[in-house]
């Protein structure tokens, strides 16, 4: 009943002043709660000075794998998230949305860590660029782990899924967390936050957890430190105007309230699949975990003709809501989240009922299946319809954050995307179309104020993962009112925890400094073949030459009858000649990429297990018959990937006779270690 905060690897025990929360299906008291007795500064510091260091020491690979370890270890102990989960008012369909979707997230971003980040301390950002003439002078991005501290602030709706989305990137950055839950769900959090520091998979200092208020922490924060923030555009204002946040220019990432609109496209009318899925993902949006969703759907936008048709639709598809305590089976959706979201929730209807008529719902009088309509924080699903939505402006500004969406009817596409616009920025719309036209005219006039789009229709609609989802792969996030943050989106997430750093110098200093190697660096004949070295013993900057071959213009006409790809440039002097890239018939190439294997491949079994692709290929120069090709192959950067082998990328360089490069590429190469072997 009494949460806990944990600090520099304590429980502390809610201090004074205690506020209560309670449960809006029956107002039970589920949790008593204080931040006073918690040393702020004594966090930051032990943040700073124990869990940088702890997680600075594992490579950004081996924090990959500690997060897949730790999603296994919480999908084993949900169940008890989920027993939570139900009295703050969400049913077990939305309980999965956080719990499920918290932990499938932290799957995915393990997944895309494991493969995608290296065994290092740094990651390099982008390509070398070439900076002097004589090549003796080069520059690079690295980026490398903040050294403070990251601050999540979440808000109540998703307290399990809200946490871990941002725990991930910064676990995979390397950057130790501060995190506060909401207070109104803050025990369903701290449950989650319990089994993480249980699993003893993070290096202590990784994470701490503040129950209730955040005290003097902002004070305590530098320019290594960060603020994740998900909440209203309130207190992120208030929060981002910390003078301590401009003073020290802590970076602050703002994920807040967002007016998302549903357009149904003027092609999509009654009767079409598009009219259909629109109307069943609008009603769903309004009802999984009681509209409380950033995401929801709150301007439903159709043509002027069909509104008549939609809120019909709509309201026959909302009737089927069993509103109610969301532990009983048949209840479809639970209660907002306390008596006070209740009333602020009708506050705002108020508000937009002086632009908009209520056409579905009654706000003030819920049905209530199943639960106590006296006690709980029940509110029916309510549509209402603006019949001037140019004119209005509260439906642009105002977010209902319940069950309650505005149907708003346009004229044709340029008003609809003039209306959307007037939201000033969203997390995210879907459209509803099956004319491409229409598509694209939408995506381009309101793609700058979102930051996802999603289009619906015949084609996609089984498979879609529909509106509301933030996906780990892709950003969450918008621009102007939704908070201009950006989260999630793979590696993109991970990247607002590390600093971009330009290195410059000569190709030698960065190549060791990389660990990769740099056109212009030493390189170092091997002392045998490569692809006779195991893994490990091969050295970045390894390098062989081998001898020329010439390219006939027999091998060009066998390999052309030998793979069918008779294209002019290969077969026909005259055409080939005409052509503004070719002096004449010129070798394919593919040809030279394979007549390149060959000159470089050792073809004994050895350590080389396979190859398994080409990466940056450019063919600079033709190789026209009667011309030598020769292969320069060095060992560019080595991945290790498990303990039977890893990945080696060499760089391939094919030059002709004069020595002009002719075709690069890097090769990957599946490489065993010597202890495999
Ligand atoms: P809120 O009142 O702004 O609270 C958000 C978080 O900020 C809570 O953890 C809250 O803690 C904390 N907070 C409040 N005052 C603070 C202060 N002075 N210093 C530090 N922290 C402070 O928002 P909410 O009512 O919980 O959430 C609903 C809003 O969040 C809606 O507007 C919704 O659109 C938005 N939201 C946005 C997203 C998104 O991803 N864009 C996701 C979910 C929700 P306490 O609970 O202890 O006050």
């Amino acid at each position: 009943m009494r949460l806990n905060s944990f600090s520099c690897e304590t429980w502390v025990e809610p201090g004074a002043a205690l506020a209560e929360i309670r449960s809006p299906i029956d107002q039970a008291l589920v949790g008593l709660v204080s931040s006073a007795g918690v040393d702020f500064a004594a966090m930051a510091d032990h943040a700073r000075m124990v869990g940088g260091p702890g997680l600075r020491a594992l490579t950004f690979r081996v924090r990959a794998e500690r997060l897949k370890q730790l999603a296994a270890y919480l999908n084993d102990r949900r169940e008890g998230l989920h027993r939570l989960s139900l009295l703050t008012g969400a049913t077990r369909r939305d309980g999965m949305i956080d719990i499920e979707g918290g932990i499938g997230t932290l799957f995915s971003l393990a997944s895309k860590g494991r493969r995608e980040l290296p065994d290092e301390h740094f990651l390099v950002d982008g390509a070398v660029e070439r900076l002097s003439k004589g090549g003796s002078f080069a520059g690079l991005h690295i980026m490398t782990p903040l050294n403070g501290i990251a601050v999540h602030i979440n808000a109540f709706n998703f307290p399990v899924w809200g946490m871990l989305e941002k725990l991930g990137p910064a676990l995979l950055a390397g950057v130790p967390m501060i995190i506060k839950p909401a207070t109104s769900t803050a025990y369903v959090a701290a449950a989650a936050f319990r089994l993480i520091v249980e699993s003893g998979l993070l290096p202590p200092g990784a994470v701490q957890l503040v129950v209730g208020g955040v005290g003097d922490l902002f004070n305590h924060l530098t320019g290594q430190d960060l603020v994740l923030f998900t909440g209203s555009a309130g207190t992120s204002t208030k929060l981002r105007n910390h003078p301590v946040i401009s003073a020290n220019a802590v970076r602050f990432v703002a994920e807040r309230d967002s007016l998302n609109a549903a357009i149904l496209g003027s092609d999509a009318g009654p009767g079409s699949p598009e009219f259909d899925l629109f109307v069943k993902e609008v009603a769903r949006e309004m009802t999984v975990k009681a509209g409380q969703k950033c995401t929801a759907i709150r301007r439903v936008l159709a043509p002027a003709a069909w509104t008549g048709a939609v809120v019909e639709a709509l309201s026959a598809r909302l009737a089927r809501t069993v509103v109610g305590d969301p532990r009983r089976d048949e209840v479809t959706m639970g209660p907002v989240v306390s008596l006070a979201q209740q009333r602020d929730c009708r506050d705002r209807i108020a508000v937009l009922q002086g632009e908009a008529r209520v056409v579905y719902g009654d706000p003030a009088r819920p049905a209530v299946a199943a639960g106590d309509p006296e006690k709980g924080a029940f509110l029916s699903p309510v549509l209402l319809q603006c019949d001037d939505p140019a004119a209005a402006t509260r439906i642009h500004d105002v977010e209902v954050f319940g069950p309650v969406s505005t149907v708003l009817p346009y004229r044709d596409p340029a008003e609809a995307i003039a209306l959307v616009r007037r939201g000033e920025g969203s997390l995210v719309a879907s459209l509803y179309t099956y004319d491409a036209g229409e598509a694209a005219r939408l995506v381009s006039g309101i793609a700058p104020y979102h930051g996802r789009l999603i289009l619906i229709d015949r084609d996609c609609a089984k498979e879609s993962t529909g509106h509301g989802s933030p996906l780990p792969v892709l950003v969450h996030g918008g621009p102007g009112r939704a908070g201009g943050g950006e989260e999630l989106g793979g590696m993109r997430g991970v990247h607002h925890y590390l600093q971009r750093t330009a290195l410059q110098g000569s190709p030698g200093r960065l190549a060791a400094l990389t660990k990769a190697y740099v056109k212009g660096a030493a390189e170092t004949a091997p002392p045998a073949h490569p692809f006779t070295i195991p893994f490990e013993r091969l050295a970045v900057g390894d390098t062989i030459v081998t001898p020329e071959r010439e390219v006939t213009l027999a091998d060009i006409e066998h390999f052309a009858d030998f793979t069918g790809d008779r294209f002019y440039a290969h077969m026909d002097e005259a055409a080939a000649a005409a052509n503004p890239f070719f002096p004449g018939r010129v070798a394919h190439g593919y040809l030279l990429l394979s007549f390149a294997a060959g000159l470089f491949v050792d073809p004994a079994p050895g350590p080389v297990l396979a190859n398994y692709g080409l990466d940056s290929l450019r063919f600079l120069k033709p190789v026209t018959p009667g011309e030598t090709i020769k292969v320069r192959l060095t060992v560019k950067q080595k991945n290790p990937r498990n303990a039977e082998y890893g990945e080696v990328r060499w760089d391939v360089e094919l030059t002709n006779g004069a020595g002009e490069t002719v075709a690069t590429y890097d090769l990957l190469t599946m490489n065993a270690l010597a202890v495999a072997a």
